[in-house]
């Protein structure tokens, strides 16, 4: 699909059409694309899942950023939550996405190596469900490759039909695609339809529309560290919805559209600035004021 805006139901159609896996034809596509062997995609892939997981292993010590901003909520959460007789509000699958998504956000604010999947703030969501998929779902190393092959198309997708920046079109681009990425490999990975796939990747963005980027004192930490959990938490609840048949009155390419219309009107006090939302809250505003005094 060598156009200038892909569309996520071009690739479904196609992989209806001659019956295979919506990551088959993608990699096939992206190989071509690209002029070089799916094998070395696939690799790469590999590769990825590496930081991925050394970023979770990294988080889950207790980091703290340099700001002091944040930092050691996951591995709060992961003590708090393995603790005898705790009686938690989510299930497994959930719990861990959460733990993760947290992990690798503190990891990123705390300057350590992420995957931008697909931007560095919105890092988590991915590797979080991913992760806790492979535990809770017994998949292996090659499994989450194709996952991370239909989020990345996914991702590409939204890239080429609007942006995945906060600064371009607020939180929604950037923990929003994260979470219709993850939603996309999630379903895609239970064994899925390449339709339920984009049911999955249309029901989180629908859900995400609007999502403002107003980060405190501009430091990618509050609220994205948490907005990581929550997007992950959308997309195994997208995947559910799909998953069990349920669909999307809006296609994914046209919420994805809906998005972009959003994100051009959002206020530049929406986008980044830190001049608006959360980061021009009293709160905010003091600790901004400290930080940058001294
Ligand atoms: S609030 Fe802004 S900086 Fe933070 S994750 Fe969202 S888009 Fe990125």
């Amino acid at each position: 699909m060598a156009n200038n805006k892909l569309s996520l139901e071009k690739y479904i159609e196609w992989a209806e059409k001659e019956h295979r896996a919506l990551y088959e034809v993608m990699l096939e596509d992206n190989a071509k694309d690209m002029d070089t062997a799916p094998i070395a995609i696939e690799a790469k892939m590999q590769e990825m899942l590496q930081v991925m997981q050394e970023s979770i292993d990294f988080g889950l010590t207790g980091v703290r950023s340099r700001s002091g901003l944040t930092g050691g909520s996951a591995k709060t959460l992961a003590e708090t939550m393995a603790k005898p007789g705790y009686k938690s509000l989510l299930g497994p699958v959930a719990q861990d996405a959460l733990v993760y998504a947290l992990a690798v956000a503190e990891a990123n604010a705390a300057m350590g190596r992420i995957v931008a999947a697909p931007t560095a703030g919105a890092s988590g969501v991915l590797p979080g469900v991913l992760f806790s998929l492979k535990k809770h779902r017994n998949l292996s190393n090659i499994d989450l490759q194709k996952g991370l092959i239909v989020a990345g198309n996914i991702g590409m997708v939204i890239a080429s039909r609007f942006s995945l920046s906060g600064a371009m079109g607020g939180c929604q681009a950037e923990c929003g695609s994260a979470g219709a990425m993850a939603a996309g490999a999630a379903v895609s990975l239970l064994g899925g339809s390449a339709e339920q796939v984009g049911h999955a990747v249309a029901i989180v963005i629908k859900n995400m529309l609007g999502l403002v980027c107003d980060p405190v004192a501009g430091l990618v930490e509050v609220p994205c560290i948490k907005r990581n959990g929550g997007s992950a938490m959308q997309a195994l609840l997208a995947a559910e919805m799909s998953l069990a048949g349920i669909k999307s009155f809006i296609p994914a390419d046209e919420a994805i559209d809906a998005m972009k219309e959003v994100g051009e009107k959002m206020p530049c006090a929406f986008r980044e600035t830190a001049e608006g939302g959360l980061a021009n809250t009293p709160t905010a505003l003091a600790w901004a004021k400290k930080y940058f005094s001294k």
